[in-house]
């Protein structure tokens, strides 16, 4: 075995960290706006049907029919609203 190229380990991780910045971007724009698939942008994705309730979290299964991903939305509880508090 040969001790690996420092700069081929370098660029390794370089393209590590470029992927990891990458997926950041990705995450973000799929919050802005969730009805496009993170990984294809394709708007065919549809919530399968399976969920999990946590506490003051929900969780939604989500597949893309395009290219056939799938991954979890989940939600936080952020804020409530009562129509009135003397019920
Ligand atoms: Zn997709």
């Amino acid at each position: 075995m040969t001790s690996p190229d420092p700069v081929v380990d370098r660029a390794t991780k370089l393209l590590k960290d470029f992927s990891e910045m990458e997926r950041t971007i990705v995450r973000g724009e799929y919050l802005d706006d969730s009805g496009r698939c993170p990984f294809c942008k394709s708007e065919r994705i549809e919530g399968i049907g399976k969920t999990n309730m946590d506490v003051n979290e929900y969780s939604s299964l989500i597949r893309c029919y395009a290219c056939d991903k799938e991954w979890w939305d989940i939600y936080k509880l952020s804020r409530i609203e009562v129509e009135a508090w003397d019920v």
